[in-house]
Formats: structure tokens, C-alpha cells, sequence
């Protein structure tokens, strides 16, 4: 039997530190927490309309990791592929955890690779909460 995998998408997060940690902690879950089952999208090839890439969310169970409330990459996903399973919005975490502003915006400083962690540990949580419950 082939190991169950969940599509985690980042938005592409130039625009300020929490799309940032975004890209960041996606990556961390990629290659440190989850590697064995997480697969992924490059979101600026999803949106201009790439075939297999749209596929994506009807295939895999898929989370959406946005910086802000504009939630990018959810709105992305739910348009051209599917609904998310599960979403994650970094800049609410950050003002419940009273960690906003943590870090400048290109290279992320202590606070900030810390931001990163946590909320690539949400992620995690919630990729067991889909393993557990479903989508
Ligand atoms: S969700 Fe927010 S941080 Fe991410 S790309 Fe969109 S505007 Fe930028």
C-alpha cells in the first residue's frame, strides 16, 4: 500500500514577513516533519493554469498555508483545483501566540525562524487531524 500523502501549498508570500514564515514552515513540514507524506505545488505555475497542476487538489487532500487574511493560495486552490481540507493563516497565529511582527521580511532572525517552528508544528497538527478524521 502506497504511504497516504496530503498536498500542503504556501502562498507565495513576498509581500511581508508572515507570507515569509509561511514559505518557511511549509518547507520545514516538506523536509523535516513529514517528508514521507507531503507533496506539493509551485502556486505561480497552479495559477496560470497548468493542467496536471490543477489536478492537484482533487488528488490530495490539500492545506493551505497563507501569510495573511487575503489567503492567496486558498482562494488559488478552491478556485481552479478543489477545496482545502484544511487551512492555516499565519498572521491569526501570530496575534494569538502575541508573536506579531517577529522578524524583517527577507531573512527571517531568530523570533522569526521560531515563528517558523510553531507554525510549521500547526501544520503538522493539522495533517494528523486529516490522517485521523479525514478532510
Ligand atoms: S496571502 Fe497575504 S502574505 Fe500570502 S501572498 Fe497573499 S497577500 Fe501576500
Amino acid at each position: 500500500m502506497s504511504t497516504p500523502k496530503i498536498g500542503i501549498v504556501s502562498c507565495s508570500g513576498e509581500c511581508c514577513v508572515e507570507g515569509t514564515i509561511s514559505r518557511i514552515a511549509t518547507r520545514i513540514v516538506l523536509e523535516k516533519l513529514r517528508p514521507s507524506n507531503t507533496v506539493t505545488i509551485c502556486l505561480p505555475l497552479f495559477s496560470i493554469g497548468e493542467k496536471g497542476e490543477r489536478m492537484f487538489a482533487k488528488n490530495f487532500a490539500t492545506i493551505a498555508v497563507d501569510g495573511c487574511e487575503k489567503q492567496c493560495a486558498k482562494n488559488a486552490i478552491e478556485k481552479y483545483s478543489g477545496k482545502t481540507a484544511r487551512s492555516i493563516v499565519v498572521s491569526d497565529l501570530l496575534k494569538k501566540w502575541k508573536m506579531e511582527n517577529p522578524s524583517p521580511r527577507r531573512e527571517l532572525n531568530k523570533k522569526g525562524v521560531e515563528a517558523a517552528a510553531k507554525i510549521a508544528e500547526e501544520i503538522a497538527v493539522a495533517m494528523d487531524d486529516i490522517f485521523t478524521r479525514g478532510r
